[in-house]
């Protein structure tokens, strides 16, 4: 039985507006979606209990660079970067294995190179966009127009193409559409397979049908291509055993979670 166990971690907050980010327009008239400025948690996925620890992303940036290129109102607040949170339970970046990023937005992958003995594993397709983003996405990906450098440059980016196993009990799989090269991590626990699926979903919303208009799921409002989003949604719900077996990283119910246990699934009582 696998002794994997992945334990959340906030590393700041992004202000987003339901009718930009959570809810396609389509659905607005059916989804009681209103102008709410949410401020959503950026989380990361640490998996614990392997040969090595995984990182799933590495989180977003400090409150001056993401209020100032990003969305203005983010913070990451006092101990909340990456390398912070590591140590508040003990662990240094160095001690990080693996690096696995569901894609390369800059609210995913901050402080890379923090993480000096990783090795670190992106979607071919993300990759390859990251380095030379249309216009529209520079910010998203840092780009040097922006007279900033990106947290990737000058590391080795391990690229996979489609569904592996990265280690016992941990794989990938595509899931674009969020970003033309946005994968999702499969964890074999004992309690069953949890999936961390990026930004493939922002909320649990997003999984809900809307039969007025037939339709099977609530599409977000952001997206590189609205068919492999819906597609990649689709495939979410087919391999998850249910709601909770997914862990998006937006998800402001996984903080609450937090609250109640550290890690997923919760140690057994004895
Ligand atoms: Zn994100």
């Amino acid at each position: 039985m696998s002794q994997l166990t992945i334990r959340p971690i906030v590393t700041g907050y992004v202000p987003t507006y339901k009718k930009q980010y959570h809810y396609h327009h389509s659905t607005h008239a059916y989804r009681n979606v209103d102008d709410t400025k949410l401020l959503l948690p950026a989380i990361v996925y640490l998996i614990e209990g392997g040969d090595q620890l995984v990182l799933v992303d590495t989180g977003m940036a400090d409150t001056y660079r993401a209020d100032k290129y990003h969305h203005p109102g983010s913070i990451q607040p006092e101990g909340f970067a990456i390398h912070e949170r590591l140590a508040q339970i003990g662990l240094k970046p160095e001690d990080v294995g693996l690096v696995v990023f569901t894609h390369l937005h800059w609210d995913h992958m901050y402080y890379m190179d923090k993480f000096t003995k990783a090795k670190f594993i992106a979607h071919r397709k993300e990759y390859e966009f990251a380095l030379d983003p249309i216009p529209l996405y520079y910010k998203s990906y840092e780009h040097p127009a922006l007279g900033i450098r990106r947290p990737f440059e000058g590391l080795k980016v391990d690229v996979v193409d489609g569904e592996e196993e990265l280690m016992p009990g941990v794989r990938v799989f595509p899931s674009p559409g969020h970003s033309p090269g946005h994968q999702s991590v499969e964890i074999d626990t004992a309690e069953g397979t949890y999936i961390c699926c990026g930004d493939s979903i922002f909320i649990y919303d997003n999984l809900d049908p809307i039969p007025e208009i037939h339709y099977n799921l609530t599409p977000p409002a952001r997206f590189a291509n609205i068919v492999e989003c819906w597609k990649s949604i689709e495939e979410l719900k087919a391999r998850a055993k249910a709601r909770e077996y997914i862990l998006p990283s937006h998800e402001p119910a996984i903080e609450e979670l937090l609250k109640r246990q550290e890690v997923i699934p919760a140690p057994r009582v004895r």
